[in-house]
């Protein structure tokens, strides 16, 4: 349910509407938006009257009862407003949301040695990218295939961080991890496989740095906002969805089906940030460049691409990956989508 106070409603007023609704055994969670302050409550509020809330106060303009089964990332929950995901990097602060330009995050699928992972970072900053990503820790399907370098790899992610300026997007597997990669990721990835893993969930959650949670391969929309739902019940309110391509009946030419209608579905249901990862939701080098475009002309927030100096050698996810130059031509393809939507700003004329 959702308190919606009136324009200037003095703080004393929402103060004493706050704790009266304490003294209900409520706990309202108050969320100040651009023109107005809405109290939050979620729990048990089924027996609760809406009329019986109006009155408690001259300055309360409306009661509603949100219908989803997701409370706090719903779109009402803030009252029609995104939310902006503000993540300080090295080199100043990056808003993921709808009224902020798209971010951009690259770089290879696995971190494999200081060199590439170096190299990488120069060249997808170069291009525009303002988060480097890449997995020490892997989720690979075959317990044969190549893990991930564990936390030496997390080393590695913090020299390519200092020498760059870049954020540092990586995924945790085990919560035994989380301390060590909060220490270096500027946002931690919650993976399509441990997407509804609520025990790491309700962990991400109880810590401070934001959380990039990707879509299950076979989850609903509506799972994969109960599972962020999760994350905000724990407390953590910065929570990017990034939608990864989902599992239908044709895998024989994409290695997914990258659902781009979750962004305008998304955007209706939730007031979260919304990233694309065409990488993944084709599974292949050339397609991935019309998908970001389309990503972007249908209003993403950012987009994930895996960019690898050497794709043909690369540990893992190597032909879905693009070489930096070909990172250079994408940036430089997207531009004028991204000015067109009037969410660009990355330094394209830099480039050759
Ligand atoms: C990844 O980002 O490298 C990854 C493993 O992604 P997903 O969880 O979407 O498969
Ligand atoms: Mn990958």
């Amino acid at each position: 349910m959702i308190v919606v106070m009136k324009i200037g409603a003095p703080e004393a007023e929402v103060v004493r509407v706050s704790e009266e609704l304490i003294s209900w055994g409520l706990s309202p969670e108050k969320i100040v938006g651009k023109h107005k302050v809405v109290l939050g409550l979620v729990g048990d509020t089924v027996d609760l009257d809406p009329l019986q809330l109006q009155d408690l106060s001259p300055w309360i303009e409306q009661v509603l009862r949100v219908e989803q089964p997701f409370k706090r990332v719903s779109r009402e929950y803030r009252h029609g407003e995104a939310s902006n995901v503000a993540v300080p990097i090295p080199q100043g602060v990056v808003h993921f949301g709808e009224h902020h330009p798209v971010v951009v995050v690259a770089g290879p699928c696995s971190v494999e040695n200081e060199a590439m992972i170096v190299e990488t970072a120069h060249r997808v900053k170069a291009a525009g990218a303002k988060f480097l990503r890449g997995g020490a820790f892997k989720p690979r399907t075959s317990p044969y295939a190549f893990q991930g370098h564990g936390e030496s790899a997390l080393g590695l992610l913090a020299t390519a961080r200092e020498v760059t300026g870049l954020g540092i997007i990586t995924e945790v597997m085990d919560a035994a991890d989380l301390e060590a990669l909060a220490e270096v990721a500027d946002v931690i990835q919650v993976g399509a496989r441990n997407m509804q893993n609520f025990s790491l969930l309700k962990k991400v959650g109880a810590q401070d740095k934001p959380v990039l949670l990707k879509r299950g391969m076979s989850a609903t929309i509506e799972e994969w906002l109960m599972a962020a739902e999760y994350i905000l019940a724990a407390g953590n309110a910065n929570v990017i969805l990034c939608e990864r391509g989902i599992r239908t009946f044709d895998r024989q030419y994409a290695r997914n089906t990258l659902d781009l209608s979750a962004i305008p579905v998304l955007r209706a249901l939730t007031h979260l940030p919304i990233m694309i990862d065409p990488s993944h939701g084709t599974g292949r080098a050339e397609y991935v460049p019309a998908m970001a475009m389309a990503a972007i002309a249908a209003g993403t927030d950012a987009l994930m691409i895996e960019v690898h100096p050497n794709p043909a050698k690369a540990l893992s996810d190597g032909p879905q990956s693009l070489t930096p130059d070909r990172f250079d031509r994408l940036m430089c393809d997207l531009a004028p989508i991204g000015k067109v939507m009037n969410r660009w700003e990355q330094p394209t004329a830099a480039l050759a």
